[in-house]
């Protein structure tokens, strides 16, 4: 491959984070190509974890709110405006050892990589763990979420469930507080994995209620959630939770097993980024959004993360003469 063939950027993913940084480099005249992801696939879906949303209402500069594939048919729409390239693809394996880095798309053992570039943005964000019953897929966004920040207003006096035991689970709960009439916390055991400070507060609120040694093992409703079915774990008794909105609190994964003894990262898988910056140790490669982000993981934190990788990046390649 001679030189000319080498990109400038490659953004790995098409959240928030990626085409915001596909915004920024293609407005600085970088011709990103952005590798999006695979339409069939719920984990690496182009648009990420927006386009299993319904109403997105803490997006800034949507007054009326937005649908979540709708805002990300915005921001593709303009990525290309700027020049931005997309290809709907899974990228599955990559090389950092140069730059110039290699991301290869389809075969993994071909000898060559598919696309060579001097910058790689990496933004391959997160999926909620969620709980394996079949009608989680139909009902999210329909009175099941993932997030407490961004759905909690939308069950104003209305009796929710949250299901998990750590820490996120019970820091939804007590949000969840401020609007609900009440909140069951669903837990599998009858002890939380929570640090003793939240579950002290979970105590210590009225509104919340546990269901302990019970494990979801149904959600009802064809259009909207209307309640669930739960099994208790040591009286073996089946019973059913009227509940109108359900909160899958049991984890995040962050999409990062592509990049293991390619870049660095902590010890819950998410990448590991210079405080402050997107920079990730590894010469022109920069990480954004919630594949590094385990502590906010908001659409709009990821796409300011988006901004600083495709900044990280320009400045990057300005200085090293590359591009
Ligand atoms: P976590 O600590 O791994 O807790 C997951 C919880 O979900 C556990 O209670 C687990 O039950 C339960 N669970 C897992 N799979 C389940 C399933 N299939 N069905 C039912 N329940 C299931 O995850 P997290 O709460 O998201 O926290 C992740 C990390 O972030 C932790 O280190 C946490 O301290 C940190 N965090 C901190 C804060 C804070 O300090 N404010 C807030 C959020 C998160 P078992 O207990 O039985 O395993």
């Amino acid at each position: 491959m001679v030189e000319r063939d080498i990109r400038n950027v490659v953004i790995i993913g098409s959240g928030p984070a990626g085409l915001t940084a596909a915004v920024y480099s293609a407005r600085a005249n970088l011709s990103p190509l952005v590798i999006e992801g695979e339409p069939s696939s719920t984990s690496d879906q182009p648009g990420g974890q927006l386009m299993l949303t319904t109403d997105v209402e803490n997006y800034p500069g949507f007054p009326e709110g937005v649908l979540g594939p709708e805002l990300m048919v915005k921001f593709r729409a303009q990525a290309q405006r700027f020049g931005a390239e997309m290809i709907a693809e899974r990228v599955t394996r990559v090389d950092f050892s140069g730059p110039p880095h290699g991301v290869w798309v389809g075969d993994p053992n071909a000898s060559e990589p598919t696309h060579r570039a001097w910058a790689v943005i990496v933004s391959t964000g997160a999926q909620s763990l969620m709980l394996g019953l079949e009608a989680e897929e139909r009902l999210l966004g329909h009175g099941l979420s993932t997030c407490a920040t961004c759905d909690g207003f939308f069950f104003r006096d209305q009796h929710i469930a949250v299901v998990g035991g750590g820490d996120s689970a019970l820091e939804e709960a007590i949000f969840l507080t401020r609007f609900a009439s009440k909140v069951t916390v669903i837990h599998r055991r009858d002890a939380l994995r929570a640090s003793k400070i939240m579950q002290d507060r979970a105590f210590a609120n009225d509104g919340i209620e546990f269901l302990w040694n019970n494990v979801v093992t149904g959600i009802l409703g064809e259009d909207k959630l209307t309640g669930v079915e739960v099994h208790n774990t040591v009286s073996g008794e089946n019973s059913k939770l009227d509940v109108t909105g359900l909160f899958i609190a049991i984890g995040h994964r962050p999409n990062t097993d592509l990049f293991e003894g390619q870049l660095q990262r902590k010890e819950n898988g998410y990448l590991l980024t210079e405080p402050g910056a997107s920079r990730t140790g590894v010469e022109g490669v920069f990480a954004c959004g919630d594949a590094q982000d385990d502590v906010y993981r908001q659409a709009v934190t990821a796409a300011g993360s988006g901004c600083m990788a495709a900044i990280d990046a320009e400045r990057w390649l300005e200085s090293t003469g590359h591009g």
